[in-house]
């Protein structure tokens, strides 16, 4: 690797990377510039390996998506609807049960739900279905709503977030999700996402649910409008947070998909910047403890591949996936735990089930974990060997 990187002119960067030090935001602005994207992935890998080993991670989970309507318009989504429109849906708490225990038969330990900010659904619609969830079977992990949709809730609730959330918690809320970052700078918010929460009101839903004892994860937009000062930025604001909380389980960067909205893109992320930007995430965010590689918006093959640049999470199997979908994202809806597996042994690291705090669940490939056999020679046990492992879990 020090040849590699000698020849990068990053060897100040190395090391420090090496010592163990901060990364400042001029040098992660260096990462991104440079050309020498194997010198970078090798560091980044350094950074990786030195906090997860060779493991690497993915979740048995389902999306759900209650409903696509929505109050706001922000420019780069193709989610949303109004009630006019023909394709807008809404789900009730029995439709959600439904698609939760169709899900459980397949072994998922988390549901991932969120939704357009509703115009006209009461708060107790988002309690009850919480409660039914969690009456359907209680070690479900329920990781639901982004941040507006908290300050949306909160109005709706007439409470403050803090009380809000202490009720979303109460009713079975394991998680927030960490969609709706996009990027903080104020200019690039406004033309991409005009009327949505400010940064601070993102930070701040996020720092008072960390206050709260509760995890989440974050994300960012990128590759649209914004520079690479901008990226780096919105890092610095998510590093300092982390630095204040220890709240965030994952950094999940989301490449942007130009197809049905308001910005258009003619270059949209390019592997390059897929890989440069999950590789300067870890060596600049060193108080996280995994990075994840969305295989919905990059692909499971470039998801593979990034193993290799920093990332150590592959995320889930999902199930059905509308939003990156309706926004152009060619991957498909779905994968199965096996095919996840597959891509990860095959990069050379070692397959982990996690749970959604990252917390695993089973390691692949370790001899000393229970149900390895019957997973290699059935493959399709998984459903049950994850069931099996979830009620160790609880147990304990
Ligand atoms: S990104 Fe979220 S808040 Fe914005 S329009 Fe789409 S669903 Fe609504």
């Amino acid at each position: 690797m020090q040849f590699i990187v000698r020849q990068s002119g990053l060897a100040d960067i190395a090391d420090k990377v090496e010592a163990g030090e901060r990364l400042t935001e001029a040098d992660a602005e260096r990462l991104f510039a440079t050309k020498d994207l194997n010198a970078l992935g090798a560091l980044a890998d350094l950074a990786n390996q030195r906090r997860n080993g060779r493991r690497a991670s993915y979740i048995v989970n389902r999306y759900i998506n209650y409903s696509n309507y929505c109050i706001l318009s922000c420019q780069f989504c193709a989610f949303s609807k109004k009630k006019r429109d023909a394709d807008g849906f809404q789900l009730s708490s029995a439709q959600i049960v439904d698609k939760a225990r169709e899900a459980l038969a397949l072994g998922i330990t988390e549901l991932h739900i969120v939704g357009g900010l509703h115009p006209s659904l009461p708060f107790s619609y988002y309690t009850d279905f919480l409660r039914e969830l969690m009456a359907l079977d209680p070690r479900l992990q329920l990781k639901c709503f982004t941040a507006i949709e908290v300050l949306h809730l909160a109005w709706l609730a007439k409470k403050s977030v803090r009380d809000t959330l202490l009720e979303l918690k109460a009713a079975g809320l394991a998680s927030l999700t960490g969609g709706g970052a996009e990027i903080f700078r104020k200019e690039v918010r406004s033309a991409i996402a005009k009327g949505k929460e400010s940064a601070a009101e993102y930070l701040d839903v996020h720092r008072t649910w960390h206050q709260l004892g509760g995890r989440s994860t974050c994300t960012m937009l990128y590759g649209h409008v914004e520079t690479v000062a901008d990226r780096v930025d919105h890092m610095r604001q998510l590093r300092a947070l982390q630095d204040e909380t220890g709240g965030f389980t994952g950094f999940i960067p989301l490449p942007y998909q130009p197809d049905n909205n308001g910005i258009p893109v003619d270059h949209p992320p390019t592997g390059f910047d897929q890989l440069r930007t999950l590789a300067v995430a870890r060596l600049y965010l060193d108080n996280f403890g995994h990075i994840t590689a969305y295989w919905i918006g990059m692909g499971l093959k470039m998801a593979q591949v990034a193993l290799s640049y920093g990332a150590d999470d592959i995320h889930g199997t999902i199930v059905e996936e509308r939003i990156f979908h309706m926004a152009g994202a060619k991957s498909p809806q779905l994968q199965t735990e096996k095919e996840l597996v597959k891509a990860i042994r095959e990069a050379g690291r070692t397959p982990v089930q996690r749970d959604t705090f990252y917390q695993p669940i089973k390691v692949w490939d370790d001899p000393e974990a229970a149900g390895v056999a019957k997973a290699e020679a059935g493959g399709d046990a998984s459903g049950e060997r994850a069931r099996e492992t979830n009620e160790a879990i609880h147990a304990g």
